[in-house]
């Protein structure tokens, strides 16, 4: 038998409303006996009633009471939930009397994981509620949701059938060689089979790493040497004076960060010191750290002087954003123009004066182009959407590719097998059909309080 937990579900703070939610054998008992009104041991499942909570014979709160019995529930088990008044005082006051009845104070997390361990939801569900409730735009908020309906679910099951019924196939020849009916599962059937669930899984991959941006935005760094405008153009970009502008050189030493939403992804921005060889200890950290960072990016936005002839140093930049997709902003186009668009390596070349503020729209829309941020509304948003999902199906992709190579190598169907079936296996650590006690407890510790 499990315990009875209990946590405020809702932010705690002065509000119309909070709820206390309680799930559990003992939830409707234990909210019955602080339960002024019906008797609720015998109301029927899924129904409101009003009502006071009381201490002993002292009214608390005024009260609307859900029932919801087992099974059809969020956790399965029986839940009640207790609309009261939203102020911190008679919240807490409420929930203390439901600990002290009997109840236990649930961990962050643990009414979503009891949903998980009973079976009501699988792992990429649970974890796209914890991505719902964190979403900060509407894309966030559509792949969540395309997680929690399942979706992404089924994409992984769909998969792991095909995979299963492989297996199978190659286990009835392998048990029962004498039994005529069954085709003869030969190396060369199960190649073209394996090659088939490969191309499914490799694009659910590339999609997803595609969709990453939606879900943790597009990891943008602007660089460029000092004084070339970079501070400006990120203000710009944020509209507001986020970022010191000053026209002493390498004044932007650190690293300063900024979110603005392109077409409801969102965009992160850094903008890093000057990238410039300088005998300055501070400015060369600042500057160490912005060459570090390019590889990460998933943008770069190289900002030039454009009254300035190229310098080797921008050479030296542009070698550090090779395969990146990378826009050159040719700043303070006010000024005279002493660079050549045939000198640079790059094509998306977009002009900005940030004290007339001209430039910025277009390079939003240069952004734009380069996401193919237009056509979002048009992608379905089924990705596995995080880490560890799409690193459990690279995994799965790197053994089934394991698997092509022992064909070419003519192991045997035995052997092969084996290999089939870890992949098998990993698919399934996606959905959480096995996991790790640790796994589990650390994935669920990152939900907020009595979700
Ligand atoms: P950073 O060191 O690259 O971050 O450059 P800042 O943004 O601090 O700008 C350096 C100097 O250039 C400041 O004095 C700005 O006012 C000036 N500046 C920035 N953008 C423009 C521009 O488009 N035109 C002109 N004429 N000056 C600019």
């Amino acid at each position: 038998m499990n315990d009875t937990i209990a946590a405020i579900s809702t932010a705690l703070g002065v509000g119309a409303i909070s709820i206390i939610r309680v799930s559990g054998d003992s939830a409707v008992s234990i909210v019955n006996k602080i339960f002024k009104g019906k008797n609720l041991e015998e109301v029927p499942s899924h129904t409101i009633h009003y009502g006071q909570i009381v201490d002993h014979d002292t009214p608390i709160d005024e009260v609307l009471v859900t029932v919801m019995r087992s099974p059809k529930t969020f956790t399965r088990e029986d839940i009640v939930e207790i609309n009261c008044h939203g102020g911190i005082a008679p919240t807490n006051k409420v929930l203390e009397l439901v600990l002290k009845n009997g109840a236990r104070l649930a961990e962050a997390g643990e009414f979503t994981k009891r949903a998980f361990l009973n079976g009501r939801i699988d792992l990429t569900q649970a974890e796209s509620i914890m991505d719902l409730i964190s979403s900060k735009t509407e894309s966030n908020r559509k792949v969540a949701m395309k997680g929690l309906t399942g979706h992404v679910s089924n994409m992984i099951r769909s998969l792991r059938q095909k995979i299963l019924e492989l297996l199978a196939s190659i286990e009835v020849n392998i048990d029962y060689p004498e039994y005529e009916d069954a085709v003869v599962m030969t190396t060369e059937k199960v190649a073209p089979e394996i090659k088939k669930i490969l191309n499914e899984l490799n694009h659910i991959i590339q999609e997803s790493e595609n969709g990453k941006i939606l879900t943790s935005g597009i990891k943008t760094v602007i660089v460029g040497k000092p004084n070339v405008g970079k501070s400006s153009i990120l203000n710009r970009l944020l509209d507001e004076d986020k970022a010191i502008v000053t026209s002493i050189e390498g004044t932007t030493r650190d690293i300063i960060e900024g979110n603005i939403t392109i077409n409801g992804v969102a965009l992160n921005l850094i903008d890093t010191a000057g990238i410039h060889e300088t005998e300055d200890i501070i400015e060369k950290i600042g500057v160490d750290k912005s060459l570090q960072l390019i590889p990460e990016a998933d943008l770069v936005i190289l900002v030039l002087n454009q009254n300035e002839k190229l310098s080797d140093e921008d050479r030296r930049i542009f070698s550090v954003c090779d395969n990146k997709k990378t826009i050159i902003v040719l700043n303070k186009s006010d000024l005279e123009k002493r660079i050549e668009e045939d000198q640079l390596p790059y094509s998306n070349i977009i002009y900005t004066n940030t004290v007339e503020d001209t430039g910025i729209e277009p390079l939003k829309n240069k952004i734009c182009e380069l996401f193919h941020l237009e056509q979002l509304d048009q992608q379905d948003f089924s990705y596995l959407n995080n880490i560890r999902q799409i690193s459990l199906a690279k995994e799965a992709y790197s053994i089934l590719e394991e698997v092509m190579d022992g064909i070419q190598q003519e192991i045997p169907i035995d052997m092969i097998e084996i290999d089939i079936k870890r992949a098998w296996e990993k698919l399934g650590e996606i959905l959480g059909e096995s996991y790790s006690e640790e796994l589990i407890d650390q994935l669920f510790s990152q939900f907020c309080l009595g979700k």
